[in-house]
């Protein structure tokens, strides 16, 4: 790797459908920096290998997916971002130590207030299904944004009330059959399980049963309409989409890899929202 021309990578198992190469060189491209961002297929036998030596083959940073986004934590020098989240998904090298960090946080962040100006101004109470790894991020991300009350849905009990365990008292775990009831006082609704994705079974919520305030996000963005973000439009409610939360997760990883901070602009939606649609 030399300072002339520097080279990231999303590194994962399988890693072909991820778009991370195609936003970080649509930026590569705009700024005109010499450089270039590739995928590496590596099993989880031979990550540890693989990341702890990212300079040997030729990498100043890497993003991380699945199924790595614990061992990368647990090989680096991680940031109180990745280590509260307990996984992280952004590597790089800082005057040779192996950094880390976790950009989903910033990622559903960015997006909401993209998408939904001043949808954390008084937050009182959120909904969010799931408590996989990207639940984590945003249970951690609307804590701190003052959230004074996360309920957490998931279908494995025990899963929602390992968040209240990291996270604290306002994190309240719940089984699936209690989401109806608590539809009714959720000012912010967010999916972050894969129902609703292509393949997968569908996600039944009554968004009727939202305050007409309320906010509604999907992290899932194949498709780029799930049926929540549609039911929840066709009854006027502002959303976030998957899409975005992939585009603003990336602008912090780029500029740690290549020292430029980028913008999510319409043109990089439209190009990833084209591809996104080829490969259903
Ligand atoms: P994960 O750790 O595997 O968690 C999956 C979650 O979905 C768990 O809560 C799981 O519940 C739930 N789930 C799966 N199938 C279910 C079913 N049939 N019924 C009820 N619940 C079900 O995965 P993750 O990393 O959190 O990712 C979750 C989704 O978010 C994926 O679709 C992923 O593509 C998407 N994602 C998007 C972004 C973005 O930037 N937009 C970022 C990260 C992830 P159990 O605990 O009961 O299994």
């Amino acid at each position: 790797m030399s300072e002339a021309s520097r080279a990231a990578c999303v590194i994962g198992w399988p890693v072909a459908h991820s778009r991370s190469p195609m936003i970080h060189n649509y930026w590569i491209r705009q700024h005109g920096i010499a450089g270039e961002y590739r995928r590496e297929a590596v099993t989880a036998e031979d990550f540890v290998a693989f990341a702890s030596d990212l300079a040997g083959h030729g990498y100043a940073g890497a993003n991380i997916t699945i199924p790595h986004k614990e061992a990368a934590l647990a090989i680096s020098q991680p940031d109180d971002r990745a280590k509260a989240v307990g996984a992280a998904n952004t590597l790089w090298l800082d005057n040779g130590a192996l950094r880390s960090t976790n950009t989903d946080v910033e990622g559903f962040l960015d997006n909401l207030d993209a998408s939904a100006p001043g949808w954390d101004r008084e937050l009182e109470t959120a909904l969010v299904l799931g408590a996989g790894g990207a639940a984590r991020a945003i249970v951690f991300g609307l804590l701190g944004r003052g959230a004074k009350a996360v309920y957490v849905a998931n279908r494995t009990l025990p899963r929602a009330r390992a968040l209240r365990e990291r996270f604290g008292s306002a994190v309240h775990p719940v089984g699936w059959d209690e989401v109806g009831g608590l539809l009714a006082s959720a000012g912010l609704l967010v999916n972050t399980t894969s129902l609703g994705m292509h393949g997968q079974p569908p996600l039944s919520v009554k968004v009727d049963d939202l305050p007409a305030s309320a906010v509604v996000a999907d992290i899932v963005y194949v498709p780029l309409e799930t049926e929540l973000l549609a039911a929840a439009r066709r009854r006027g409610l502002r959303t976030a989409d998957g899409l975005g939360m992939l585009l603003y997760q990336a602008v912090r990883a780029f500029s740690l890899f290549f020292g430029v901070r980028p913008e999510v602009t319409p043109e990089l939606r439209a190009m990833v929202e084209t591809d996104l649609q080829k490969g259903k």
